[in-house]
């Protein structure tokens, strides 16, 4: 979203730190009134006790993560990996020890060129940080390929990455491309960050009614390789779209229940119902605008006053930053709370069962984050509150990863056989169909 990356840009130069201060500085108490009203089954001790044993041998498998905002794209932030070492803490929302702290044993890794146009030198370039990633931090990180490989490294006791990429116009529709990616290491791609060549974007004006004929080729070209694809980002057709064609389980790599939180960035029940039968993920995703109706209107009301003062000052960025701060000391955000997050869990275990859910914190793409989970040490916090109100250990080892591994296999799998029915495709997207 666009106004989030101005905003993330201010937390980087310090702009908007006092703003969110204040705001927390009133939270404490809403949110205690909020986690009282939580019917709970179990002690808090006794449910610290439960995760914990979850997370010794099913540790979090986080859908997607915006690391590399720190590295690329960025204006004034660090650029190289010397500049912003991840084994200390680090002034964003990612690093290894918050990793270890929050039990994370694998991560959906955007790894992003974030270039404005679509540029394969920017995204190897992307592609080569992550490796290096790999080299400076051999004990703590390594990139996998398999959910064989990602359960290994786990055991090892390391963080397993598993490159994703948001946005599949970095591909340039093109087949050949997306078979190299994948040579490189990618495993997951959202199919549209932004309406594209392939679909249509959960917040733009239809362009294709759902998916292009093109977009389809790529479904069963991700089917054949064995790359999930990714359904946060497309509108609510174009995920029809995507269950009609795909032959393997999909994910969302980062979205919540409509139901709870009215955006089209969330997932309606009828493509929730669909997942169930597909042996999909949804990785419900901590973003605080995609948990309540509350915070998304307060959002939205926001971007419509950002949008305003960037038309009114075109050329005068300093006083649109300016204009976004004091509104919001003006209007200060809504409290968003774990159990807000919660309820996103039960609500899709009630209505598909716990085998399609997972986690997504979307760290370091977030400006505004939910109260008590402000970082990737963040995870236990939920699962204790998921534990509280009555989910067990086998549920909550689902969550944390075990769901996601099902479907990495299910999805190599259906590749093995997919590979042995059809040959790679050489259509272009110039190609008339
Ligand atoms: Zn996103």
């Amino acid at each position: 979203m666009k106004r989030q990356q101005q905003i993330i840009g201010l937390i980087s130069a310090g702009l908007i730190f006092p703003v969110i201060c204040f705001v927390y500085s009133v939270k404490a108490q809403i949110v205690n009134q909020k986690n009282q009203a939580a019917n709970y089954v179990l002690s808090q001790s006794a449910a610290e006790r439960i995760v914990k044993k979850v997370l010794r041998t099913s540790p979090v498998i986080d859908g997607h993560n915006d690391l590399f905002v720190h590295f690329v794209g960025c204006q004034d932030c660090p650029k190289d990996l010397a500049d912003y070492p991840i084994d200390v803490k680090t002034k964003g929302q990612t690093d290894i020890p918050r990793w270890r702290k929050g039990g994370v044993g694998g991560q959906l890794l955007s790894v992003d060129g974030a270039s404005e146009e679509p540029k394969v030198e920017k995204y190897l370039e992307a592609l080569d940080l992550l490796f290096r990633l790999q080299h400076a931090y051999p004990l703590d990180l390594e990139i996998v390929g398999t959910a064989k490989d990602t359960r290994r490294a786990m055991r090892a006791g390391k963080i397993a990455l598993i490159p994703s990429l948001e946005g599949a116009v970095i591909l340039e529709n093109n087949l050949a491309m997306l078979r190299n990616y994948y040579r490189l290491g990618l495993r997951s791609v959202t199919f549209a960050y932004e309406t594209n060549d392939l679909a249509d974007g959960s917040d733009d004006k239809p362009k294709h009614n759902g998916i292009s004929s093109f977009g389809k080729e790529i479904v069963k070209e991700m089917n054949r390789l064995g790359i999930m694809i990714d359904m946060s980002h497309i509108s609510a057709k174009a995920m029809h779209d995507i269950l009609d064609v795909s032959q393997a389980p999909v994910i969302f790599s980062h979205s919540n229940a409509r139901a709870i939180c009215e955006v089209n960035r969330n997932v309606p029940d009828d493509v929730l119902n669909r997942l169930k039968v597909n042996r999909g993920i949804i990785m419900l995703t901590f973003v605080p605008y995609f948990t309540t109706n509350e915070f998304s209107k307060w959002m939205k009301a926001g971007d419509d006053f950002y949008y305003d003062l960037k038309k009114k000052f075109p050329d005068d960025k300093a006083k649109v930053s300016a204009g976004i701060k004091k509104w919001e000391t003006d209007n200060p955000a809504p409290v968003v709370t774990v159990s807000d997050i919660a309820d996103h869990f039960d609500y899709v275990k009630k209505l598909i069962g716990v085998d399609y859910i997972g986690m997504a914190g979307d760290y370091d793409g977030i400006a505004f984050t939910i109260t008590g989970m402000e970082d990737v040490s963040s995870y236990p916090k939920l699962l204790i509150e998921l534990a509280r109100r009555g989910w067990t250990e086998k549920e909550l080892k689902k969550i944390t990863g075990e769901n996601f591994l099902r479907v990495f296999e299910e999805v190599e799998e259906k590749s093995l056989t997919l590979q042995k029915q059809y040959p790679p495709s050489l259509r272009k997207f110039s190609d008339k169909k």
